[in-house]
């Protein structure tokens, strides 16, 4: 008898127990919408052009080497992941009071980031936003980080409960971390207007609150990278400290290379040098230093202008293909006559739709359409075609009628 034969099943992942579900399916009807990763109109993973381009250079390169990289991984990655997320003439990258480090993407960023609060910062407790992407509640818990969360979607209206959030963020202690999507919220699609972010940092600051940014779609929601990073800069240009956790996965399509980046800008240079000197012992016990491959494919594209370039034309076009689809399921549900206001499917933003389809309904849609999503109802847009798209109108059509 083995000594682990008390160990249980566990269940799938919520999100990625979507996929595995899905390859068992043998039907040619079926479609993926679980998995929050960028698909061609073909159905295809894409690997960008400008990536394969910054590969050949660094593969070109006989000087390179396969040694061990520095605990915090590329300074030059880690430099202008910085001026990605904060701007060109951020005065805190001017005055070097930003602590940045390379780490295993966003879902790197986020325990990383977890397990240096828990060891250092008087208020180790975060809020979530309800909901929010299934691994936060994981993630923080077991980086030393209790969790508990504050409202944020309201199902009447699909769109924020701006009352009900800025109420909790009050009635949060002072000092709490408070978790905040920087765009693209995950899984609603639903973020706050400039104006209500504005009341959120002024309730925030108030309260000597840590805003931890959670931006893994940097570029990805509205095309253009400078407009979603409208929220992080508007808190770091009041002068006061946060946390960036910043992904690659989806804006340089970079998933697997797992390619992230932490920032915690401080207040003060010699702060943010001795939180830099901290983040290396959470590091180096757990993982010792970040891969090499990935980061440095990003670095070549964010250190040359022209490559540079190129990027924002293809996550423009990314961008661009997602809302189209949008409007393309819209039209489809209207022209099927399909009850209810599905406006909310072209207002919400980024890679998901948060359909208001409830579990009953994703369970049908999945076993007579072999349609595979969350429970919760999200879909991927960026996994939809305009092929697929009357077959997903079918049967949203049928689920609701
Ligand atoms: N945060 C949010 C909100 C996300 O949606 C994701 C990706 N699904 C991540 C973080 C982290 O992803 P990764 O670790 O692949 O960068």
């Amino acid at each position: 008898q083995s000594v682990f034969e008390h160990v249980q099943q566990a269940p799938e992942d919520p999100i990625l127990g979507v996929t595995v579900a899905f390859n068992k399916d043998p039907s040619p009807l079926k479609v993926n919408l679980g998995v929050g990763a960028y698909r061609t109109e073909e159905g295809k993973p894409l690997v960008l052009d400008v990536v394969r381009k910054a590969e050949q250079q660094l593969v070109a390169d006989r000087s390179r080497n396969k040694e061990y990289q520095p605990i915090t991984g590329i300074a030059q990655f880690n430099k202008l992941s910085a001026k990605l997320i904060l701007g060109a003439n951020s005065p805190a990258i001017a005055e070097n009071r930003v602590a940045t480090v390379q780490v295993l993407s966003g879902t790197g960023a986020l325990r990383v980031g977890a397990e240096f609060i828990s060891r250092h910062y008087a208020k180790p407790i975060v809020f979530l936003p309800n909901p929010t992407w299934g691994n936060h509640n994981k993630i923080f818990p077991l980086g030393g980080v209790p969790q508990k969360p504050y409202r944020y979607y309201d199902p009447n209206t699909r769109g924020l409960d701006y009352q009900g959030m800025i109420e909790d963020l009050k009635a949060a202690p002072d000092g709490a971390v408070i978790l905040l999507h920087a765009c693209a919220h995950n899984p609603t699609g639903v973020d706050p207007t400039e104006e209500q972010w504005e009341g959120i940092r002024k309730v925030i600051r108030s309260k000597q609150q840590l805003p931890f940014f959670d931006c893994a779609y940097q570029g990805f929601a509205s095309g253009s990278l400078d407009k979603d990073a409208y929220a992080v800069r508007t808190f770091v240009a009041d002068g006061g400290e946060c946390f960036i956790a910043q992904s690659y996965a989806k804006n340089m399509g970079l998933y697997g290379e797992r390619v992230g980046a932490l920032s915690v800008v401080c207040k003060s240079a010699p702060v943010a040098s001795r939180v830099d000197s901290q983040l290396k012992m959470v590091i180096r016990p757990m993982y010792s230093s970040p891969p090499a491959h990935g980061a440095a494919i990003a670095a070549t594209i964010l250190a040359d202008g022209r490559l540079f370039q190129e990027w924002t034309v293809e996550l423009k076009a990314m961008a661009d293909r997602i809302i189209s689809m949008r409007h393309q399921l819209y039209d489809a549900l209207k022209a099927r006559g399909t009850p209810g206001d599905w406006t909310h499917v072209l207002k919400q933003i980024g890679m998901f739709t948060f359909t208001g389809l409830n579990k009953e309904q994703v369970q049908f849609m999945t076993r007579e359409y072999h349609i595979y999503m969350t429970s919760d109802g999200r879909i991927s847009m960026a996994g939809l075609s305009s092929r697929t798209v009357p077959h997903l109108a079918d049967a949203i059509h049928a689920a609701v009628i």
